[in-house]
């Protein structure tokens, strides 16, 4: 074996449920990659909505360098100046009072849900369990979270599933109000699904939800992995749709490229997950901490935010521009910097040719299903970046043509 590690190795050593590409970046600074060959790529993915500051960002590699000179690593039998101050942070920054770290989505996504569970059982008694959730829907991939997400083809095949739970048609009302019931514990719900194909919920969706969980005392959990942390243009989506939840999950661009996951809720649920009723070795492990403090500090500044908004109207024109070119999509959807097209008729089903022809163009995309492409930039990518990428999707789109 040569020194040089090139992508048939990944056949060789990686479990395969991942197909990656044939470039291994290797280098990255603000929203441009390098690859081994020193080819330059734009940046319009952010990993998937993560590196929501782009790479190597300055407060980002001073938070990690700084507290990796300090202290790895504790575990939850003592707590840790990172976790403690973060967590005061995302209390003061949304609704919740209290906060749970794990180190994914998909893990505060399964805390949400078995406090859901467990505040039911608490209240209720074992008979109020069922948890609604929406086709199309992405929770991740633990086997309850899976099973709560609207795919079937990423839950089948695994044998028994866990059980009570019910999946409705997003943003249809009548559908959840035929179907809601005192037995219902928990609905969970992205706020506008991201790997669902870029579906933003309409308000009267989200205005119904909120009413039958607190007809039917369920608890409405929001997943915002994917919206949370200024995807969308404030700091947690909710805060644009009027509406409050009783959990929120966040993960993806919390850690800004560092794994962390949390679990925020209130003080009226948060005492039901008592001493010894869940746990994480890694929750809360003050690097992951310290540098997501550092994300939550550049995030939250309303520049930022506003940039945000600013940038999703460069995106959205220069695609409208490609649009009246090559006639490829049908809509623009989504919100903030979590953008997607869909493709028209002529172009059906090849989003994953565009994500290919654009990397061969130096620029990173994303789709959504076979048939949406999406961006998911850095919150702060220069406008400049911005310019060139869609110059480069623009000569990419044309190759297909
Ligand atoms: C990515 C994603 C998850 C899963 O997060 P992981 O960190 O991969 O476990 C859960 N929910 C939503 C909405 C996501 O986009």
């Amino acid at each position: 074996m040569t020194n040089k590690v090139e992508r048939s190795l990944f056949d060789d050593v990686m479990v395969p449920c991942y197909n990656p590409m044939s470039v291994i970046p290797v280098e990255g600074k603000g929203s441009r990659v390098w690859d081994q060959e020193g080819k330059e790529y734009v940046d319009f993915a952010g990993g998937i909505a993560v590196s929501c500051l782009g790479h190597c960002h300055e407060d980002l590699v001073n938070a990690v360098t700084t507290q990796a000179n300090k202290l790895w690593h504790l575990s939850n039998v003592m707590t840790n100046e990172p976790a403690l101050r973060l967590a005061k942070k995302l209390t003061d920054i949304s609704f919740a009072d209290k906060v749970f770290f794990a180190n994914s989505g998909a893990e505060a996504n399964e805390a949400a849900l078995k406090l859901a569970r467990r505040v039911a059982v608490d209240k209720f008694g074992a008979d109020k369990s069922e948890i609604i959730a929406f086709k199309k829907g992405f929770h991740g991939r633990t086997f309850f979270t899976v099973t709560v997400g609207g795919q079937e083809a990423y839950s089948d095949g695994f044998g028994p599933k866990p059980g009570q739970v019910t999946h409705l048609e997003y943003n249809d009302v009548d559908a959840l109000k035929a179907h809601f019931s005192d037995k219902t514990c928990a609905v969970m719900m992205e706020p506008l699904q991201g790997e669902g194909g870029i579906i933003s919920s309409s308000p009267e969706f989200i205005k119904a939800v909120r009413e039958l969980c607190d007809e039917h005392n369920a608890l409405l959990i929001f997943d915002e992995v994917q919206t949370g942390n200024g995807r969308t243009g404030t700091f947690y989506a909710y805060e644009g749709l009027g509406i409050t939840p009783d959990i929120l999950t966040t993960a993806k661009s919390l850690g800004g490229g560092f794994p962390i996951g949390a679990m925020l809720t209130t003080d009226e649920f948060a005492p039901h997950m008592k001493v010894g009723t869940h746990g994480s070795t890694y929750g809360g492990n003050p690097l992951a901490c310290a540098v997501a403090e550092a994300v939550v500090d550049v995030v939250a500044q309303p520049e930022t935010l506003k940039g945000v908004k600013e940038r999703e109207a460069l995106i959205r024109e220069g695609l409208q521009q490609i649009d009246e070119k090559y006639d490829v999509f049908s809509e623009l959807r989504g919100q903030g910097l979590l953008l997607g097209a869909v493709l028209n008729d002529q172009w059906k089903d090849r989003a994953r040719d565009i994500l290919v022809a654009a990397g061969q163009h130096g620029l990173m995309v994303l789709v959504a299903g076979t048939n949406v492409v999406r961006f998911t930039p850095s919150l702060i990518i220069p406008i400049e970046d911005i310019k060139e990428g869609l110059a480069r999707l623009d000569k990419a789109i044309a190759s297909l043509r």
